[in-house]
């Protein structure tokens, strides 16, 4: 299985790679590997609850006491996140809190520090 694009002209499967180059060996077709970049990912963007952009790496305080599922911890309002890392879904910061370790949560909850 190869995970090369098709040629852009003939779009021939059997495109192969030489040199940085895709090459297509039915039509002749030469392009850059660079110019076929995964087309309009379109990047999702998070926001705290104040509607500040959040970004891997921030640290962001905690807005209101969030139970821990599954156990009888809470993680307290002004708890101090470090180093949170945005991720897609639901919850959608992964982080570690001292004390409690790995978790999830969501960004409505947090505050940009
Ligand atoms: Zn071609």
């Amino acid at each position: 299985m190869s995970a090369l694009p098709p040629c852009p002209k003939c779009n021939s499967e059997f495109t192969y790679e030489d040199g940085g180059l895709y090459i297509c060996p039915e039509c002749a077709h030469e392009w850059s590997a660079q110019d076929t970049a995964p087309a309009e990912v379109t990047e999702r963007v998070y926001r705290d609850a104040t509607g500040t952009v959040l970004q891997n790496g921030d640290t962001v305080t905690v807005i209101k006491d969030l139970k821990l599922k599954g156990s009888s911890g809470v993680i307290k309002v002004g708890t101090k996140v470090k180093n949170i890392r945005l991720v897609d879904g639901d919850h959608d910061i992964d982080c570690k809190i001292d004390g409690f370790g790995a978790m999830s949560l969501k960004s409505e909850f947090v505050k940009k520090v």
